[in-house]
């Protein structure tokens, strides 16, 4: 049988321009399988298909990873469920999963005092959102005051928040470490009225509402604020001691008892 000549120098070229890496990487071996087993040539062409686009799903998702900013290595492998047992690990597992509290641009609210493991478990939701096919941003809530504000300066805050609107879910990071003597903060206020309703929030802070009015230039702005973050809201409080604390306390007591048995005497 006369295997039919074909000119291929012009396929990495063409493949590059059509933007199909994945193929153009590919297609030699599998179409060296195809000639070989004799696959039928739509198999050929839906199995590279299909390869394309499982890559570019993949690209997708890092390149998201990327753009979030999140805190390295505090994912939800590596969270410590038991050290926070007011935290169902169900409901946690379910909001990672997307489910339908961004699609209904529900806020989730994080508190508890440094050390509980806010950012970590933000950041870990936030990972896996991303790998769920969702766009997220982590900030510093001090950090994006500040982005917004010289925005403001250059009269472009409108464009700036709604630049935001890309991301599915907007993390700002203890936000009660904001103060208004610092800085005008109304265009946190500004941000959080124009994503109600529309696009999640993910907040943490020390104190659940108390001191925000530090926060927020005046009352009424503070409760305007709070009414709207709340409305469709899901809380969780993390009262729990700071982990590391925790950590080092556990380490402290281990060695005591360590070197209390090392100076026992040894039993006959
Ligand atoms: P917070 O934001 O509440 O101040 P962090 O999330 O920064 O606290 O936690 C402080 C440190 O302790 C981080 O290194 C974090 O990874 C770790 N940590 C806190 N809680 C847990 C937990 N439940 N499991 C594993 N690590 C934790
Ligand atoms: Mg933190």
């Amino acid at each position: 049988m006369n295997a039919i000549e074909v000119d291929t120098t012009r396929l990495p070229l063409l493949l590059h321009d059509l933007r199909l890496p994945a193929i153009a990487r590919l297609w030699p071996d599998f179409a060296e399988r195809a000639d070989k087993e004799g696959w039928p040539a739509a198999r050929l062409l839906s199995v590279l298909a299909e390869l394309e686009l499982a890559e570019r799903g993949r690209r997708r998702v890092e390149r998201h990873l990327v753009e979030a900013r999140l805190p390295a290595g505090k994912t939800l492998d590596n969270f410590d469920f038991t050290a926070v047992p007011m935290l169902s690990k169900a409901r946690v597992m379910a909001l990672a999963a997307g489910d339908a509290w961004l699609d209904k641009a529900s806020n989730l609210l994080l508190f508890g005092p440094p050390g509980a493991g806010k950012s970590h478990c933000a950041s870990a939701i936030s990972h896996a959102l991303i790998e769920n096919g969702y766009r997220v941003l982590f900030t510093r809530t001090t950090d994006i005051v500040q982005k917004l504000q010289v925005a403001r300066q250059g009269l472009q805050l409108e464009a700036a928040i709604a630049k935001l609107d890309k991301y599915d879910l907007l993390v700002l990071d203890d936000l009660s470490y904001v103060h208004k003597d610092h800085a005008e903060t109304s265009v946190l206020f500004e941000l959080i009225g124009a994503r109600y309703e529309r696009r999640s929030m993910l907040i943490t802070a020390n104190q659940p509402f108390a001191d925000w009015s530090k926060v927020f230039p005046d009352q009424a702005m503070m409760i305007a604020a709070v009414d709207r973050l709340v409305h469709h809201s899901i809380i969780f409080e993390m009262n729990v001691e700071s982990y590391r604390r925790r950590g080092a306390l556990d380490r402290k007591a281990r060695a005591a008892a360590s070197s209390k048995r090392s100076t026992e005497p040894v039993e006959p």
